[in-house]
This record gives structure tokens, C-alpha cells and sequence, in this order.
């Protein structure tokens, strides 16, 4: 199913986001864990996919395997900037042959080794140079591509930011997910601009459960983004103790998925990050507003 025909519903949608294992012998664990996510029926599944190749190889696998067992439709993330033409195509084969019809087009981070070197005959540079090259292949995928409320850190400023982010939904981007958002203030006053540039498409807030102290650091390193005080109080009073901060951090992400849907944003994203527990807590408290039968039955 494509991802777009389940976002233009006139429905509330909410889909979760796992990540393949770097290695073999982590297969087993990440298998199963996204088995019991994919078991709650989330709208959609995504299986991110690692720019640097390490976490490339089973991105597919995942991604099948849960499409084989659950009927769930799933996205498939494609990295471009360390790859050649040839490795793209490899993987849309392999995406296309497990019978995937949905793919989140991405860049991909410039590996740090990389970084400052002369790109100039790099096979890519940009997310839309991948977006261009799946719609002029012969499959037709549904492409979703990412954005960033608070400003991809390379852009000199959101104005650029945004042009360019048109340049890919132009291109033949569906729909786009953003970078993990604390604070919906920020996604809402993005979502303004992003009508007025007449970029149309859906877009998703991407929520991420915060469910240990540590998590918070590495958050805000990994994504930017903004974390407001009223979490960092959350954090500094219920950080030491695992459950309580567990539960605080599902709530504080159920709270945003709630305040995003009564102010009319249909679809939402969750980052559950491997962690079955963390996406039944947000599924349970999310049951009544959702109607009853939405994340028990198939879409
Ligand atoms: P682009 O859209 O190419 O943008 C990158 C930068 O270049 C931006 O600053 C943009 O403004 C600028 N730019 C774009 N086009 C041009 C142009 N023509 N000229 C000049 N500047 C331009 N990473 C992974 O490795 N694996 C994943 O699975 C993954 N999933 C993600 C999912 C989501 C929802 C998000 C938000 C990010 C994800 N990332 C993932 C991280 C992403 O790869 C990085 O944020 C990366 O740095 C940018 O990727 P992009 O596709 O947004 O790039």
C-alpha cells in the first residue's frame, strides 16, 4: 500500500520508525523487537538505513520481514551522499524485489572523514538528486523525504532551507517527515511557512519518546533540536529513576501527539527507536482518541 493514499485519508494516522542492526549478530534482537512494534498496527513502518553503510545491509530484510508477516505497509529509508549510482541501484532492486512500494528519499549525513573535501565528483550531492532518479525509473514509488522545522544545520537560513525543500517536493516528493520536534510551537509556525512557500504535501511532525536521562544529550547532539525547559524540568526531577522517566517521557510525547491532533494535524510519526514498550505505552494512551479498533486492526 503507498504510504500517501493511507496520509490523504481524512483520518488520524500514526506510524512508527525502527532501525536496522549495524551487525549479524544483532539481527536476532532487532528482529524481534520490531516484530512487537509492527504487532500493535501502526498506520505505517519505517526502517531507517545508515549513510555510512554500516546499517545498510538490512534495512530490506526488516522491512520485509515484518511486510511478510504483519500487514502493515512499510517505508524503506535510502541514503545517497556515500554511495555510487551503481549502489542506489543495487538497493532499489533489492527494495523493489522485496516488493516495497514506498521510499524515504535522504542525503544522508557527509560522513566526518568527508567532511570539507571536494564533492565535485561525487555520484550525488543532494536528496533531490535521488527523488529525480526514482521518478525517472520504472517503478513507482511513493517517496517521502525529510525536512526541518528548526533549520537543517548546513542551511545559512530557513528562507534557503525551504527553497530547497521545495526543490524536492517538486521534484516528486509526497509527503515529508521532520526532524525530531520537542516543542509544536515550532512545528506548527514551520508548517505556516511551508504553506505560503506552496509546498502542499503532508507533512508529519516526528515525535521521539525521550524515555532515559541519557537519551536527552545525544538527542539534541544527533538533531539540534530544541528542548523545552518544561521537559528539561521532567528530565532533572525523574532522570535517576528508569521507570518513572520512562513513563514521563512516553506521557510527555503522548501529550505533543494529542495537542498536534486537536489542532488538526492528521498524520504524526513516532520515533520508537527499537523499543516495543515504548510504542505500546504511546498506543495505550492513545487508544481512546484513536478509536478503539485503530491500532488493533489492519488499515
Ligand atoms: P537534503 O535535502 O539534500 O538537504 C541537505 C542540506 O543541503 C540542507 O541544508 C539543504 O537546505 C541543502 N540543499 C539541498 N539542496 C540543495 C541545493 N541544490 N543547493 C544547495 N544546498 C542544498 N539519515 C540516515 O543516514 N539514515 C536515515 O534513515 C535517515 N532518516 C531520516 C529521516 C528523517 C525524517 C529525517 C528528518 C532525517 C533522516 N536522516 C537519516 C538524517 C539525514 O540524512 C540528514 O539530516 C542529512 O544531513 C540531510 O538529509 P536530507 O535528505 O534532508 O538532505
Amino acid at each position: 500500500m503507498k504510504i500517501i493514499d493511507i496520509l490523504q485519508k481524512d483520518e488520524m494516522s500514526l506510524s512508527f520508525e525502527v532501525f536496522p542492526p549495524k551487525k549479524d549478530t544483532a539481527f536476532e534482537n532487532v528482529r524481534v523487537a520490531t516484530e512487537k512494534i509492527a504487532a500493535l498496527h501502526p498506520s505505517f513502518m519505517s526502517v531507517t538505513y545508515g549513510a555510512g553503510g554500516g546499517r545498510s545491509r538490512y534495512t530490506v530484510d526488516i522491512a520485509k520481514n515484518i511486510e511478510d508477516k504483519f500487514d502493515v505497509p512499510l517505508l524503506a529509508h535510502l541514503t545517497c551522499i556515500s554511495s555510487t549510482k551503481e549502489d542506489v541501484k543495487n538497493q532499489i532492486e533489492a527494495i523493489r524485489g522485496a516488493g516495497i512500494e514506498n521510499v524515504m528519499a535522504l542525503r544522508g549525513d557527509i560522513p566526518e572523514e568527508l567532511q570539507g573535501s571536494d564533492r565535485s565528483d561525487w555520484d550525488y550531492h543532494y536528496a533531490v538528486e535521488l527523488i529525480r532518479e526514482l521518478k525517472e525509473g520504472p517503478d513507482d514509488f511513493c517517496i517521502g523525504a525529510a525536512c526541518y522545522p528548526e533549520v537543517h544545520p548546513e542551511s545559512a537560513n530557513q528562507r534557503e532551507d525551504i527553497k530547497h525543500l521545495k526543490e524536492k517536493v517538486d521534484a516528486g516528493a509526497d509527503f515529508l517527515t521532520t526532524q525530531m520536534v520537542f516543542d509544536n510551537n515550532l512545528f506548527f509556525s514551520f508548517l505556516y511557512k511551508l504553506r505560503e512557500a506552496g509546498v502542499t504535501v503532508p507533512v508529519l511532525p516526528g515525535i521521539m519518546p525521550i524515555t532515559n536521562a541519557k537519551q536527552v544529550e545525544s538527542a539534541i547532539k544527533m538533531s539540534g533540536s530544541f528542548m523545552p525547559q518544561r521537559f528539561r524540568t521532567i528530565v532533572d526531577k525523574f532522570g535517576s529513576d528508569p521507570e518513572a522517566m520512562r513513563q514521563a517521557g512516553i506521557m510527555y510525547a503522548v501529550d505533543q501527539i494529542i495537542d498536534l491532533y486537536a489542532n488538526g494535524i492528521t498524520n504524526v510519526h513516532v520515533y520508537t527507536m527499537n523499543k516495543p514498550d515504548v510504542a505500546e505505552g504511546i498506543k495505550n494512551n492513545l487508544q481512546g482518541i484513536l478509536g478503539k479498533d485503530f491500532l488493533d486492526s489492519a488499515n
